[in-house]
């Protein structure tokens, strides 16, 4: 079946300006024409139409970091823990809600960063053959730690180096996708050091090493300077969260940075809505209020690498503290504050669209362009100018299906 798509303005992704009064044609999932509709003549007249008056249509968004089974409550390992006891069941229920909130706002890839392999991969195919209303899923499922290290609960936790290559082996083996590692410590989990490197320069490039040897892509949890240093001289593919904080505040680290830009290791800061959020809240946890007393500082770093040609990845940490799956729209659109990244709109999009696939390896999605899966979202108004009409989805589609959206009729009126 063919699809003509059009819209007020086309955006592809990549390029400054959108094409005013742009059209798109979807074929059996793929986009096959993007154009003018000036130009269009009677080349698709048989093709079924969908007209999004008054909406810009964009690349659907990727969120470059989830954790599928978090609740994005204030107490969201509490809430783990529970859904644990309760059995694996609990624990799909919950990542399926998580994804169906995503897809419903236009995200239509997720790169999951720590769930149990047994739910991650089943969701991750459900959603591959069309079960369960979801972006498409890539999943490190199980990460490797430290023992009592980060998010130990779902992770394996290693204390050696063939420790870790028996870890890669078992989730290359299990079917992931790439591998997850916590270079530092995290604020979620009682009793580990955010500020100190968990794993020794030795050991984490025994990881990438291993992972390498099989196929799969390093993502490396940092948020302190030497766990980040390792990671990089380790050759990670991305650097997770890469705020640079000490234990009394942050230590931004120049030559990193351009080592960074130089090897195009991507960063994925996780920081948005969710950090305002817990930051607002009128009781926050000790870890926000550390963050609170640092932010300016954690926010100059992340210009640093910016600044220093990092690539930079949009991702949300959904389901962590705060930030449930559907308010990734407005996650994207805080990197743009002047409080935040102070981005223009155009490149907060590119982060979580065209930049977002680049750092990911992903050649088959974040533009759109002939050839590409058809995962597109239309927004009501116009992002590029307003980043904030980001979050009013009028229209998704997944790979070529369109999501049952409750406001969809709205949207072609
Ligand atoms: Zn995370």
């Amino acid at each position: 079946m063919t699809t003509l798509l059009q819209a007020d303005r086309v955006w592809d992704g990549v390029a400054p300006e959108p094409i005013h009064r742009g059209f798109v044609v979807v074929e059996d999932g793929l986009i096959t024409a993007v154009g003018r509709q000036g130009e269009l003549g009677s080349r698709f007249d048989g093709a079924r139409r969908l007209d999004l008056p008054g909406t810009t249509l964009l690349p659907g968004l990727i969120n470059g970091h989830v954790h599928l089974t978090f609740s994005g409550s204030a107490t969201p390992v509490e809430d783990y823990l529970t859904d644990v006891a309760a059995g694996p069941c609990v624990l799909t229920l919950r990542a399926v809600a998580n994804l169906e909130a995503a897809a419903r706002v236009g995200v239509t890839t997720v790169r999951d960063l720590g769930t149990l392999n047994d739910v991650a991969f089943a969701v991750r195919e459900a959603a591959a053959g069309g079960r369960i209303t979801s972006p498409r899923i890539i999943s490190s499922g199980q990460p490797v730690t430290v023992t009592g290290g980060h998010c130990h609960w779902f992770s394996h936790q290693c204390d050696t180096p063939d420790e870790i290559r028996r870890a890669v082996r078992r989730q290359a083996s299990a079917g992931a996708d790439l591998v997850k590692i916590f270079a530092t410590g995290g604020n979620l989990t009682p009793r580990t050091n955010p500020f100190a490197a968990q794993f020794t320069a030795e050991e984490l490039r025994v990881c990438v090493a291993e992972a390498t040897r099989l196929g799969l892509w390093v993502a490396a949890h940092a948020h302190a300077p030497e766990g980040i240093r390792r990671a990089v001289a380790a050759g990670a593919s991305t650097i997770e969260h890469c705020l640079f904080e000490t234990a009394d505040g942050v230590e931004f680290d120049a030559g990193v940075a351009e080592a960074m830009a130089a090897a195009r290791i991507g960063f994925c800061p996780t920081i948005g809505a969710g950090i305002r959020r817990a930051l607002a809240a009128s009781d926050p946890s000790p870890p926000v209020r550390r963050i609170r007393a640092k932010l300016p500082a954690i926010v100059a770093a992340l210009r640093g690498l910016v600044d220093a040609g990092v690539p930079l990845l949009a991702g949300s940490d959904a389901g962590v503290t705060g930030h449930p799956f559907g308010d990734y729209p407005a996650d994207v659109a805080a990197l743009v504050g002047e409080d935040m990244l102070g981005l223009t709109p155009r490149r907060a999009l590119v982060a979580a669209t065209s930049g977002a696939a680049m750092i990911l390896g992903l050649t088959d999605t974040g533009v759109i362009a002939p050839g590409q899966r058809a995962d597109l979202l239309a927004v009501a108004g116009d992002p590029l100018t307003d980043i904030a009409d980001l979050d009013r989805t009028r229209y998704v589609m997944q790979g070529g299906t369109p999501l049952a959206l409750a406001n969809l009729a709205e949207a072609a009126a």
